[in-house]
């Protein structure tokens, strides 16, 4: 056996790191377990900032109705009050680890520098400059590695988790650096693995967003749940090198012109506020255009305006840009729709427990009911801490010790062999993501959904043999888990015969409120 403690996380990011703080200053030992260095996570790479009523002038009220119209009558109202409500201590506990956010003014008489965002109708947005995320697990990732009761390993990849009649008992994880794989049991389970954009061609998410613990979550027999609702960016760099990166929302809203392959500008056919239309709206005409022209990307145009002016006011961007060959003074900038978070997943109650005894899911990987069909921007850093908070408190009064008889059990590999086609993994891992690009992206049709259905069957039929035959690494796991989230995308989207929120398919172009005010769960069959 690897290991136990009281309670095992897996996953570092906002909200694996502060569900471990809590946990150990109440006395609790604890087992960070995070696939690759401890401070690689989506809450790195978190730009804008976190959103929480600490103006005068703003309102829970205000914040939870904000929320609420943005999920498109999916978002559960009991979760959006608890989030809202909880927000200001939430951020006090951020600001006592040492979190510094950006002010206005000096000395005494300096506050937070709130800014807005689209769809919030106050400032409520705190941020660290345009690097929030990576302050956040900066002063987390800190306060973690010094505390006595919680022990990192990093480079840890959690294969499956350890179950007993539904009940969680831990979880396997696969040491990278030396290939062997232990049980670690815990007597609490906590899933804070983040989302799996990964499963898209294209996206800003890093590379360990692979839908890991969602997929293990599924596996087990957890319900999941509104898979159909990914959110995608619509400016993201298109170069081949340009992994991930965004183009603000801040350039159209300084005049920037989305053009199609001919230089023509489009989005007057799709919008009365054109280029500055909302985001969804934005992404999907984006996509219309590269389906209709056959085009890999569009343009955004910035040029019009005086290149001092646009070196001072988008530095980061002009400096990015420029390393890939951009001048955006003078140049087009190639652009894309990109997919950026995950609405759906491990179906929780308001403490964070799942459908499964023993395990919680909190963060990105949940699906807790705040987001409903479209998330509000800058609530999911907030998500993950109100309900590592939550989780925490239920753990202080419900956790129990495992039976005293439970073993853990011996991982087998039964004939494994090592691999000598590890192209199977790299071809398999390009054509799911292909085939969610184009099939199950951001405007769906029922053709291409059946499409893509029999195509990850076959796809899921492969991998598993390919699973069972040789010894597992990295990524042989994340391509299996992949290949889970891409079906469970799919098998939702199918499943929802309407539009709502970022589910678009042009076979039912409209709402049906009549019939679809309700999640898409999906359990697997026992
Ligand atoms: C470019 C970008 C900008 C964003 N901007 C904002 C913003 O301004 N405001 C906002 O609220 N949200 C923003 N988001 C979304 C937000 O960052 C995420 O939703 C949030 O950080 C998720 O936190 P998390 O703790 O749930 O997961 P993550 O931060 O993604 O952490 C997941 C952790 O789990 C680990 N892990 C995964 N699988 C395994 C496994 N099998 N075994 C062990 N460990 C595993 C990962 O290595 C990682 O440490 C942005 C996202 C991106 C990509």
């Amino acid at each position: 056996m690897a290991g136990s403690s009281d309670i095992l996380v897996l996953g570092s990011g906002i909200a694996g790191l502060s569900f471990a703080l809590k946990a150990a200053q109440s006395g609790r030992q604890v087992t960070v377990l995070t696939k690759r260095a401890l401070r690689d996570s989506n809450t790195a790479y978190a730009q804008g900032g976190i959103a929480s009523v600490l103006d005068e002038e703003d309102s829970f009220l205000s914040h939870i109705e904000d929320t609420i119209k943005s999920g498109a009558g999916l978002c559960k109202p009991e979760v959006v009050e608890a989030v809202v409500k909880e927000g200001p201590q939430r951020i006090e506990d951020l600001l006592r680890w040492g979190v510094h956010f950006s002010k206005r003014g000096r000395g005494r008489s300096s506050s937070f520098d709130l800014t807005r965002e689209g769809g919030h109708s106050a400032r409520r947005i705190l941020h660290s400059a345009d690097l929030t995320g990576a302050e956040i697990e900066r002063a987390l990732a800190q306060k973690v590695s010094r505390h006595s009761r919680i022990k990192v390993l990093q480079w840890h990849h959690g294969v499956d988790l350890i179950t007993r009649r539904g009940e969680v008992m831990g979880c396997f994880a696969l040491n990278i650096h030396t290939g062997k794989i232990g049980a670690f049991l815990a007597k609490a389970t906590v899933l804070a693995t983040g989302g799996g954009s990964k499963v898209y061609l294209y996206t800003t998410n890093p590379d360990v967003a692979t839908g890991d613990g969602l997929a293990m979550a599924y596996r087990a027999g957890a319900k999941v749940a509104n898979m159909e609702f990914f959110q995608f960016h619509p400016t993201c760099l298109f170069h081949p090198k340009a992994k991930r990166f965004l183009i603000s929302e801040a350039l159209r809203g300084e005049g920037a012109i989305l053009r199609d392959g001919r230089g023509h500008a489009f989005m007057g056919r799709f919008h009365p506020l054109k280029d500055l239309a909302p985001r969804d709206i934005v992404a999907r005409a984006i996509d219309a255009v590269m389906k209709e022209s056959g085009d890999e990307f569009v343009t955004l145009d910035i040029t019009h305006q005086p290149a001092v002016w646009i070196r001072k006011r988008f530095p980061n961007i002009y400096k990015t840009c420029l390393q890939f060959g951009v001048d955006i003074t003078k140049d087009r900038i190639p652009v894309v729709p990109a997919a950026h978070f995950m609405c759906g997943g491990i179906v929780t109650d308001l403490n964070g427990l799942s459908s499964l005894k023993r395990l919680y899911a909190i963060g990105e990987v949940a699906c807790t009911g705040l987001h409903g069909a479209n998330r509000l921007a800058s609530n999911s850093l907030l998500e993950g801490l109100v309900f590592a908070s939550r989780a925490e408190a239920h753990l202080k009064e419900n956790l129990r010790p495992l039976p005293p008889w439970f073993k853990a059990p011996r991982w087998t590999t039964g004939h494994a062999t090592d691999s000598n086609e590890a192209v199977v993994v790299t071809q398999n891992w390009d054509e799911i993501r292909r085939l969610m690009w184009n099939y199950v992206g951001i405007v769906r049709t029922d053709k291409r959904l059946e499409r893509a259905a029999r195509r990850i069957k076959l796809l899921e039929q492969e991998i598993h043999q390919y699973y069972w035959d040789f010894l597992v690494t990295a990524d042989l796991l994340e391509l299996r888990n992949i290949a889970t989230v891409a079906a469970l995308v799919i098998k939702c989207s199918m499943a929802r015969k309407e539009s709502r929120g970022l589910h678009f398919n042009l076979d039912y172009p409209k709402l049906d409120d009549r019939r679809w005010i309700r999640d898409t769960v999906m359990a697997k069959r026992a």
